[in-house]
Parts: structure tokens; C-alpha cells; sequence
């Protein structure tokens, strides 16, 4: 039986409507491989009057005082808390995600809201009495105009939700370009916002793929981009955007390193390790998509890690009874996947826990791939340069911590990496020379929480500011200073007269 498709309308100027223009890309279940919506692939026409709308929206929300568009932001949290489960499912419905990982993917976008509600304080500017005779300095941060956010499949919730909460807080418009293939969660939240009071224009949505982000990097009324996705397309947006003389923070892929000393905690450490490798099946940025086992860790840590491989049952996420894993976004990617895994074992990688050709008796048609553990391999492979983004684990061994750190410091990418050990000296050394934003110790995914930057380096980041934090709100903003004196007294002045 075919199911009816959801709607998938654009959000210009307050007005949700059926946009056309460049064909359509399918939403799948990747659950059950069934397609559930078509997003429209819009033209420069929509980006323009989506833009148009934002700048037009732009001197009534800039003038709104910072306080009541928290309150907008407060109602807006107060109703994703009170939709919370319809957003989990319908995020796990499009991107296929258990609902556990989908409740986190929401609670973590929640907490983007709830940062963004502190505004007043957030905004604060400095200043300095008598920075010469009779003479004082302040600095105060105003908003840039519209802002642009583009975003990728993997969480449909949470990093939209990295971007418009705090442009718009800090009193920007916005138009919001979520990934085609998983749109529906982000038109569900923003319908929350516009629920919540946000008047019209302050934030839009249009739909596409290339044609439109060009229209967007390019457009002369944008005066700031937010991206995240692949390295190749963060890098097309930093060179583009900036090329066009825009503000841009742009986040790109990983390949994510977890080291294991010889004195880790095989029980804590096997299952951070599993929880960072197979979590959202592998499509994280900040998946550990590399296991970097040192010395007598491969006799301690491995087979236990092994031993829970195995028992990760993969299927369908969109019901009651949840496995420990969901399917990847599509059939052309567990392809992909598959593929990968493939060219490890060509150039010599051992396969020690094979999960290609996964199939799942009551969804024959859903895109999964079992978790997979490669061992064996070495930095010249294939596996060890690309990121994979499912659920495989690669694993290198060393014979000791410096030789592993200088491996990993050759890699072009720079978001995440972590050790799990009992030694502070070992996890020490470790967080001062490892070559990446974000370190865990003990921590198998050292994501960053919205109060700290989302802190990639390298080709995992190209900008200066980085979303979250108060980068987030620098990266929003411009910063005024304001030098002032005042020769004498005004005429009427009768405090000064009295004197
Ligand atoms: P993607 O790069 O394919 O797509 C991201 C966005 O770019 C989408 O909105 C898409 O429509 C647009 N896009 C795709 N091709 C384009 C092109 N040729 N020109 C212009 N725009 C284009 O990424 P994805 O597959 O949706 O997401 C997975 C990637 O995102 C992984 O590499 C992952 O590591 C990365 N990611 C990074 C972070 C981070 O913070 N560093 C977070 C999440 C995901």
C-alpha cells in the first residue's frame, strides 16, 4: 500500500507554500526504504524573495528589545518540550535514527534554545570610564541582518537548531536551507516558532540543493552563512561565501581517533568506544571512527569490544520494540558503505566483524548495514583517509602513545579525539599534543555542549568563529565602540547651575 507523502511546504515572508522549480529528491523511511515526501528542489527566484522577506522582516526585529525576543524563545522551548515526542518520531521516522538517539538529538537542540534565551546577558558590550580625561569607551553588539543557515541529514533537530536560535536572538533575520533529505523535522520545529510568536519574515525556509545554496552564498542582502556538512561542500561555502563578502563558519566532515592505553577501563572504555563508533549508525561528525589500541590494550580492551559488536542487533527504529542500531540515510550510501569496507579488505584490513548484506526479515527494503570492525588497518588505506560515516571501526595498533599521537596528528581533519586511560600524565600529554578541537578523556564522544564552541579545526572547520558559545553570538553580531566626550553642561542644566 502506498502511504500518502507529508507535505514539504517552503516558509516565506509568514506564508508556508508549495514551491517548484528543479524536480524533487525523495524523503525516505530508510527503516523500510518507503518514500514518505518529496522535497522540492527550489530555484534563485525562491532564495530571493526568502531573502527579501528576512531583510524587509530585519529593522522591526532588530529594533524588538533583546528581552521579548527571548520571551518568543521561551514559549518557542515551552512548546518543543510540549511536542517533544511528535518531533523524536518524526526525526526518526525521515533519518532513521533510534528514539533514544532522536530524543537526544532533540534534547541537544533544546539546550541551543534555552543558551539563546539568556540573551540580554549574552549581548552585554564592555566599557571603561576615563580611558583619557573626561573621556569613556563602551562597546556595544548589534545584529549583522540576514543570516543563512544550510544544513546536513544527520541531525535533523539539532544543528538547525546550533544556527537560528541565537541569530535570531541576537536580532538577525534568518532563512534556513535544510538538508533535502530530511526536511520534515525542521519544518515541525519552525512551525513551533511561528506558534510561539515570531513575527513574520524573522525566519524562513526554503528547499533545494545546489542551485539554491549558490543563490545564497551570492545573494547581496546575506550578510552571513552557517554551514555544515561534508568537507568538500564546507570548503565550496567558505571560498564562495567569503569570496562574496560574507561572514562564514563552516563545518566540515572527521575522522575521529580513540586512543586505548593499556590501563583502560576495558568495561567503560569497550562501551564508550561501541556508544562512539555505532551511535546513530556511524553518522556523526564526531563518530570514533578509529580505534588506536596501544600495547597490551589489544588484549584486554578488543575482545570485549569485539564480544559487543556482535551483539548489535540493527533494524527498524520507526516502532515500539527498538534495536541497539537503525538503518544509514539511503540505499545509495550502504552502498557506499559497503563499498568501503570492501577496499579495506582489498589493501590488507582484517574484517573482524563483517556487517555487510544485514537484512532485517520484516523490512526487507530498509538501508541497514551491521556494526563493523576492521581490523589492521594502517594510514595509507583507503579506510583510514575517508570518512566513512556508518557504522564501521576501523582499528590501528601501536606499541606506544607517540607513535600513535603522530599518526593521528597527520590527519587532515581536526574535530574530535579521545583517550581512555587511568593515567592523568598519559591523558595529559594527550589533550596537549593532540592535533583536534575537541578532546574526551574518558569520553568516547567529546561533542561539545552549547555553552563551549562546537570547536572543529582543520578541514572539519573553515571560518574564525565557531557555532555555540559566546563565538556563536560573536560570530552573530558586529561590535561597536563607541569613544565619547562632553565639552560642558547643557544650558538647562540645573543640577549644574545649583553648583
Ligand atoms: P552534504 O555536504 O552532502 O550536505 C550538506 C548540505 O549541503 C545540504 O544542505 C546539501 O543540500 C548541501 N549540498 C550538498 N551538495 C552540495 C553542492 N554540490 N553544492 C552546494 N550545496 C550542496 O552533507 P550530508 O551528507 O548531508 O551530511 C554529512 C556530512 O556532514 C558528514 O561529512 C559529516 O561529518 C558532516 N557533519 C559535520 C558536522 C560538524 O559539525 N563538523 C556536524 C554534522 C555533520
Amino acid at each position: 500500500m502506498k502511504t500518502a507523502l507529508s507535505p514539504c511546504p517552503a516558509f516565506i515572508g509568514g506564508e508556508w507554500r508549495t514551491i517548484s522549480g528543479n524536480g524533487v529528491n525523495p524523503v525516505y523511511n530508510p527503516s523500510t526504504g518507503a518514500v514518505i515526501a518529496e522535497t522540492p528542489l527550489g530555484t534563485a527566484k525562491h532564495v530571493d524573495e526568502a531573502v527579501q522577506a528576512a531583510h524587509d522582516a530585519f529593522p522591526g526585529w532588530w529594533e524588538t528589545p533583546p528581552i521579548d525576543r527571548a520571551r518568543i524563545l521561551f514559549r518557542f522551548r515551552a512548546l518543543v518540550e510540549e511536542n517533544f515526542e511528535d518531533i523524536v518520531r518524526c526525526n526518526t521516522r525521515e533519518h532513521g535514527k533510534t528514539l533514544v538517539e532522536s530524543r537526544g538529538d532533540v534534547k541537544r537542540g533544546m539546550e541551543m534554545i534555552e543558551f539563546a534565551c539568556g540573551i540580554p546577558s549574552l549581548l552585554m558590550g564592555e566599557s571603561l570610564e576615563n580611558v583619557a580625561k573626561g573621556i569613556d569607551c563602551d562597546t556595544i553588539r548589534q545584529p549583522l541582518g540576514v543570516c543563512v543557515g544550510i544544513t546536513p541529514f544527520n541531525f535533523p533537530a539539532m544543528v538547525p537548531l546550533w544556527m537560528y536560535p541565537v541569530a535570531l536572538a541576537c536580532g538577525n533575520t534568518f532563512v534556513l536551507k535544510p538538508s533535502e533529505k530530511v526536511p520534515l523535522t525542521a519544518i515541525k520545529i519552525v512551525g513551533l516558532l511561528e506558534k510561539a510568536g515570531l513575527p513574520k519574515g524573522v525566519l524562513n525556509i526554503v528547499h533545494g540543493g545546489r542551485e539554491v545554496v549558490d543563490a545564497l552564498l551570492t545573494h547581496p542582502k546575506v550578510r552571513a552563512i552557517s554551514f555544515v556538512g561534508s568537507t568538500p561542500i564546507a570548503r565550496h561555502v567558505f571560498e564562495v561565501g567569503t569570496k562574496h563578502g560574507k561572514r562564514v563558519q563552516s563545518n566540515g566532515g572527521a575522522k575521529n581517533y580513540v586512543f586505548l592505553m593499556p590501563d583502560a577501563d576495558v568495561e567503560n572504555s569497550s562501551r564508550g568506544l561501541i556508544e562512539a563508533a555505532f551511535g546513530c549508525a556511524g553518522e556523526r561528525c564526531m563518530a570514533g571512527s578509529t580505534a588506536v589500541v596501544i600495547g597490551d590494550a589489544s588484549k584486554t580492551v578488543i575482545p570485549a569490544l569485539l564480544e559487543a559488536t556482535r551483539a548489535i542487533k540493527v533494524g527498524p527504529t520507526d516502532r515500539e520494540l527498538q534495536p541497539n542500531m537503525g538503518p544509514v540515510i539511503s540505499k545509495q550510501h550502504r552502498e557506499r558503505v559497503e563499498q568501503l569496507i570492501a577496499a579495506g579488505a582489498n589493501e590488507g584490513a582484517k574484517i573482524s566483524v563483517d556487517g555487510r548484506g544485514a537484512k532485517h526479515a520484516d523490512e526487507p527494503n530498509g538501508f541497514f548495514v551491521g556494526a563493523t570492525v576492521i581490523d589492521q588497518v594502517d594510514s595509507t588505506m583507503t579506510i583510514a583517509k575517508e570518512e566513512i560515516f556508518g557504522p564501521v571501526l576501523n582499528m590501528m595498533r601501536f606499541d606506544q602513545l607517540d607513535a600513535a599521537i603522530e599518526m593521528a596528528n597527520k590527519s587532515p581533519y581536526g574535530n574530535g579525539a579521545s583517550i581512555f586511560t587511568r593515567s592523568g600524565k598519559a591523558a595529559r600529554e594527550f589533550k596537549h599534543r593532540i592535533k583536534a578541537g575537541m578532546v574526551g578523556i574518558n569520553i568516547g564522544v567529546p561533542a561539545s555542549v552549547p555553552w563551549f564552541p562546537f570547536n572543529g579545526w582543520d578541514e572539519s572547520f573553515f571560518g574564525d568563529l565557531h557555532m555555540q558559545g559566546k563565538e556563536g553570538v560573536q560570530f552573530f553580531t558586529q561590535q561597536k565602540v563607541t569613544t565619547t566626550r562632553w565639552f560642558n553642561y547643557g544650558e538647562g542644566d540645573i543640577w549644574h547651575k545649583e553648583k
